[in-house]
């Protein structure tokens, strides 16, 4: 991708470094069901960080369950967080990753101008998301999040969360190398926060609480798949800003391939149970991602009707 030189973001949150993300206050915190941790929004409460949050933190890591084979570019519900596994000592240095953060800044500035373009063009203001950088771990409006579920996106507070330690995972754990591939993991993430402004994750996130499992996890793929399309229609822009570089577009498809459903699970179990799939399989993912990067138009990437 051609990157380099070109006008970055201002809504990038620089959280790298910072323990935790910033703990204060996890000792205020309840564990929910399923493990979710709920933390305090607004004023007091918590205890402040030192050594009772740090037990705090212990205690949260022993007790929550073990995520594996979970897909990453998740998306996450309000009050629902992500599930910290193990206390994460892959983070690379952050002096190593400047050249990350201006690309980082690039890609999300590239799709402020593409959705603020499009919502305009209907009328309607474009709220940017803002992007936090962290490291192993990291506070949000859902709850305490560990790098290990990957990048996510946080409806409640409308942010993009991505260790961008992520990306090493990206090439070396998923196979899927490239700069174009990263920037598929940010454009979908981006994706979900059309859909937070379209209505379509909070109905998502409305109707889910009375589907059963296998019914959310069905609705969920069309929502993901959704996320994919609108990844591709970015690419598509990407291109018309001259961009693109020979072997981008295959370094996302092969992204989208690697992080199919099935592809991940065959991986890590040997096996693909379909009921359990939440994001898609590898060519369902790169089916609308390459729709979205056809045709450009994210009226294109109707996922809810019909076939997937
Ligand atoms: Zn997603």
């Amino acid at each position: 991708m051609k990157w380099r030189g070109r006008e970055r973001s201002s809504n990038i949150e620089d959280r790298r470094g910072r323990a935790g993300g910033g703990f204060g206050g996890l000792g205020g915190g309840s564990l929910g069901r399923g493990g979710g941790i709920r933390l305090p929004t607004g004023g007091g409460g918590g205890s402040r960080g030192g050594i009772g949050g740090l037990i705090g933190i212990v205690v949260v890591l022993g007790i929550i369950w073990l995520v594996s084979g979970q897909n990453p570019l998740d998306m996450l519900t309000s009050g629902q967080s992500s599930a910290p596994s193990s206390a994460s000592s892959r983070q690379i240095p952050v002096e190593g990753q400047d050249e990350l953060v201006d690309f980082v800044g690039v890609v999300v500035k590239e799709t402020e101008d593409l959705w603020g373009q499009v919502f305009k063009a209907s009328g309607r203001d474009y709220p940017e998301p803002r992007v936090v950088l962290f490291t192993d771990q990291v506070n949000s409006a859902c709850g305490l999040a560990d790098a290990n579920v990957g990048p996510f996106y946080c409806p409640g507070d409308s942010k993009v969360y991505i260790d961008l330690s992520f990306y090493d995972e990206l090439h070396r754990k998923f196979g899927a190398p490239g700069d174009f591939a990263q920037a598929y993991v940010l454009a979908h993430e981006v994706g979900h926060h059309v859909q937070n402004l379209t209505g379509v994750l909070p109905e998502f996130n409305r109707r889910r609480q009375s589907m059963s499992q296998e019914q959310a996890n069905a609705y969920s793929v069309r929502v993901e798949l959704q996320a994919d399309c609108y990844a591709g229609v970015w690419a598509n822009y990407a291109g018309q800003q001259n961009l693109l570089e020979s072997g981008d577009i295959e370094e996302a498809l092969n992204a989208a391939n690697q992080i199919g459903d099935d592809t991940l699970q065959k991986r890590m179990q040997g096996y693909a149970v379909p009921k359990t799939f939440n994001h898609g399989t590898s060519a369902q993912r790169k089916a609308w991602f390459e729709r979205g990067f056809r045709s450009g138009n994210p009226g294109d990437c109707d996922t809810f009707s019909g076939n997937i």
